[in-house]
């Protein structure tokens, strides 16, 4: 079995989909790695940092030989054409971004798992690259905001007197947004968090936050958000506008599996915000859940500075690197046998990652949204 590591061509994107210690462990299943020459160097995993691996200059000479190909996200069409039929491409495919991709792998018999896909399961935990490179964005995230801020996020007490710790406000309170409410309330911060699902209430008050009901409760399929109604989007912005207006600083995660980042905060809720508050919108990639909000910029309305970092686990790409390679591991080692690659097409969770396999977009929802 051949596995082939291409190096990231998209732009910023400086994760790697393995690093050492994971590569040795494929080595062990009796697989032979081949990684594009320089592609860790990025994620500071220099080439001599792996041992006995095979080097390639190109990923055309990777794809030539590859029987799994690993990326972190979805190589482009001219590098997808040098797969081999039946070969299997495994990564972070967003599979709802391009109609276009998803056919190019079917017809090119390419078998793709994309790791958004996965069931969202106990037994997939291990493997679930939305949580662990959401729990990076989410720590970044809470840096960011602090590290904009013009205020301290912890209690200060000096010498002519004592400084109150900064207020967090912090919407959507999956992975990422657990991780940021964790990682203000470390920095010292008072947070105060919200979701629609409503039993994150527990998880953000056994983080020492407290939760904002806003009488809106929509847990959705699988685990998720559903969409709003616009009823209840009216009576969330009525509730939330008031938190919004005491924050110092606001992180928004909200997200909803394959749609547009649902918008929650109004320009009109910004314009009620503290001079010097600072907004952290985690979603600016799909949308933005803050109105004003532009993906990869910072932007100044009235006093407010709003932030849409973009492809933000890219910013700590060691770590991200490392649990992406764990991810993709636990993923697809149980199917290396003997040195070769044998997929049970009977496992639910690579059943349910499949994107493409046999000619056909093999995934109901994406088939759905891309038809
Ligand atoms: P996500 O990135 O899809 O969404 C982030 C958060 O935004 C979610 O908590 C969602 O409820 C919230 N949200 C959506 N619309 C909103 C709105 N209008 N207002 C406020 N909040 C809104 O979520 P995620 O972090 O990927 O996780 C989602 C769920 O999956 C959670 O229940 C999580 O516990 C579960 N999960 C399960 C596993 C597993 O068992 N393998 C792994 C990870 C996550």
């Amino acid at each position: 079995l051949i596995i082939g590591v291409l190096a990231e061509t998209a732009e910023g994107e400086r994760r790697f989909s393995v690093v050492p210690d994971v590569v040795k462990k494929y080595q062990g299943l009796g697989a032979t790695v081949v990684l594009q020459k320089g592609a860790g160097v990025p994620a500071h995993f220099a080439d001599d940092a792996f041992a006995e691996v095979t080097f390639a200059d190109t990923a055309a000479e990777i794809c030539a030989q590859a029987d799994v190909v690993f990326c972190v996200q979805p190589p482009p069409a001219e590098i997808i054409d040098t797969m081999k039929s039946g070969s299997v491409l495994l990564g972070m495919l967003q599979p709802w971004a391009s109609a276009e991709r998803a056919r190019q792998l079917a017809e090119r018999q390419i078998t793709s798992f994309a790791l958004e896909l996965l069931p969202r399961i106990s037994r997939a935990q291990s493997m679930d690259a939305l949580s662990s490179q959401g729990a990076v964005a989410g720590y970044e995230c809470a840096l960011i905001a602090a590290d904009h801020s013009p205020k301290f996020f912890p209690m200060l007490t000096y010498a002519a007197g004592t400084i109150r710790p900064a207020k967090v406000l912090v919407i959507g309170c999956g992975v990422a947004g657990l991780q940021a409410i964790a990682t203000a309330r470390r920095i010292g911060a008072m947070v105060e968090a919200y979701d629609v699902r409503p039993d994150t209430r527990e998880q953000v008050e056994s983080l020492g936050a407290k939760f904002v009901d806003t009488g809106v409760s929509a847990a959705g399929a699988g685990g998720y958000a559903r969409e709003l109604t616009d009823e209840e989007k009216a009576k969330q912005a009525e509730r939330l506008g008031k938190a919004v207006a005491q924050a110092d600083a606001l992180i928004t995660t909200a997200a909803v599996p394959g749609k547009r980042a649902p918008r929650i905060i109004t320009a009109d809720m910004i314009a009620r915000m503290k001079p010097g508050a600072v907004v952290v919108d985690m979603a600016a990639e799909t949308g933005g859940n803050v109105e004003g909000t532009v993906a990869g910029e910072k932007v100044w309305i009235n006093d407010v500075l709003i932030i849409g970092p973009v492809n933000i686990p890219s910013r700590m790409p060691v770590h991200a690197s490392e649990m992406y390679a764990k991810n993709l591991f636990n993923f697809i080692s149980p199917f290396i046998k003997d040195g070769a690659l044998a997929l049970d097409w009977e496992d639910e969770v690579m059943a349910g990652a499949c994107l493409t396999h046999a000619g056909e977009v093999r995934h109901a929802g994406v088939k759905q949204v891309l038809d």
